[in-house]
């Protein structure tokens, strides 16, 4: 295996890094051979590494960054907030950014959304959902309502409860005995279809079985929850749109909620604003975090209807108030750096760009098809996914322990991309002011790092 080359200064922030900290989603025993890249600037779509190398950052730091690290216009937002007010308690007091963010988020949201809950990342955004949907029932008089029902393959975060509807056993599987019991119903990932089977096809068939689990369970169930259009954590798993459609009306019909994880697809990632717009459907709540501030700060929200909302406004002593809250709720800072991020979007013809550069990404992956270890080239607007195979015929997949995408990994960074394999799925989901030949780059490194991996 190959080993990235670092010089000095590199070597010595990643030795004081690992003789001190802790990171996420990762076996430090890994970094006795895989370097720690210490990044010491981002300039748009790239990383510069404290030895002055420069990634492209294929996976928009970890699918956070829309409009280029350090962008100017989002800095400069942040910046203005910074000397005017920082942070205050959001119980009883409010601000110029966070009564801005969310009436600008109500105005571009599916329709019948009419209030904004706010947190701080993605995974309380999925715990404020559950909440609320639970509370809701209860609220009106429906407290045998305790359980939901999740997709396999998805993924909704890793604090409990969130953790708790999600299905990538890497994640889930240690932990489960901690964990709420939900229900699984078969996700329409095209992928899994039967062999002829189209992506509406898959669709229709995993609604049948969606309506069968909801015959069975629906009465004792407050809401399904997924997320519209790709299943990201879960391998860039995608399914056709008309399974939201189907899906909303089953919610309707069986009276549970439904909630869209919208946190990874959410701002112009698939082709639209929102997903749930390709399938014209408004979820009960629409849970968005990462690429809402555009990569800048953490913050998340959760949009729900009027009806939930109502069911919860009452007298005090009614006991019926939403009961959550963190410390950071509303963080101005993150407010402001969320309100500019959507102004870009209102200035800039922000989508029929990215119509373009998916189409790029498209016409350079489609070669890949005819590898004889890639069973599926796919691709859902700015996101696009190679699934390595052992076995194109049979679709069997490398054994897991082989890690065939680390190799990948370790070759883009020798090569100046940042690519970070989900198991055997090279991905790609870059910032939007890549370019395209900065898509070149990336797909020349991913190609050539695949050939390493399956060689
Ligand atoms: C990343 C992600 C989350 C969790 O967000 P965090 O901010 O990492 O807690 C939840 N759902 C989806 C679909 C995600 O991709």
């Amino acid at each position: 295996m190959n080993h990235h080359a670092l010089n000095p200064s590199s070597a010595s922030l990643a030795t004081r890094d690992l003789a001190v900290l802790w990171h996420p989603c990762t076996q430090m025993h890994d970094h006795e051979t895989i370097p720690m890249v210490p990044v010491a600037r981002g300039e748009g779509a790239w990383l510069v590494d404290a030895g002055g190398r420069r990634y492209l950052d294929g996976i928009s730091s970890w699918w956070t960054n829309l409009f280029g690290h350090a962008n100017p216009r989002i800095g400069a937002a942040v910046k203005k907030q910074v000397d005017t007010l920082e942070h205050v308690i959001f119980a009883g007091f409010t601000h110029e950014p966070a009564v801005e963010l969310a009436e600008s988020l109500l105005r571009v949201a599916p329709p019948g959304l009419e209030r904004v809950f706010l947190a701080d990342n993605g995974s309380a955004a999925i715990e404020v959902a559950l909440k609320m949907s639970f509370h809701y029932w209860q609220n009106i008089g429906h407290g045998e309502k305790t359980r939901f029902i999740a997709l396999t393959g998805s993924y909704h975060g890793e604090t409990l409860g969130a953790l708790s509807v999600s299905d990538v056993a890497l994640y889930r599987r240690t932990y489960a005995p901690l964990l709420l019991h939900p229900e699984l119903a078969p996700s329409p990932d095209a992928y899994e279809g039967e062999p002829g089977e189209t992506p509406v096809q898959v669709a229709t068939r995993r609604l049948g079985q969606m309506r069968t689990l909801l015959e069975r369970h629906a009465h004792e169930c407050c809401a399904v929850i997924v997320e519209p259009l790709v299943q990201c954590a879960g391998g860039m798993r995608m399914h056709d749109a008309s399974y939201l459609t189907g899906l909303r009306a089953l919610c309707d019909e069986f009276e549970v909620h439904l909630i869209a994880d919208e946190i990874a697809v959410g701002f112009g990632r698939t082709g639209t604003l929102f997903a749930c717009e390709q399938a014209a459907i408004t979820p009960d709540f629409l849970c968005l975090s990462k690429g809402l501030t555009g990569g800048f700060l953490p913050l998340s929200a959760v949009l729900t209807t009027g009806k939930v909302y109502a069911a919860f406004y009452d007298e005090y002593r009614s006991g019926k108030a939403f009961l959550h809250s963190h410390s950071y709720t509303g963080n101005p800072l993150a407010c402001a750096a969320a309100v500019e991020t959507l102004r870009i979007f209102a200035d800039e013809p922000v989508l029929e760009r990215n119509r373009l550069l998916a189409a790029h990404l498209r016409a350079r992956l489609a070669p890949l098809a005819d590898h004889p270890h890639v069973a599926d080239v796919r691709q859902t607007g700015m996101i696009a996914a190679v699934e390595l195979v052992a076995d194109k015929a049979t679709r069997r997949p490398f054994q897991a322990d082989e890690r065939r995408g680390l190799r990948v990994y370790l070759h883009g960074l020798d090569h100046g991309a940042l690519l970070r394999p989900l198991g055997n799925v090279v991905y790609f989901m870059p910032p939007y002011v890549v370019t395209t030949d900065e898509i070149d780059h990336l797909v020349d490194v991913a190609i050539a790092g695949i050939e390493r991996a399956v060689a």
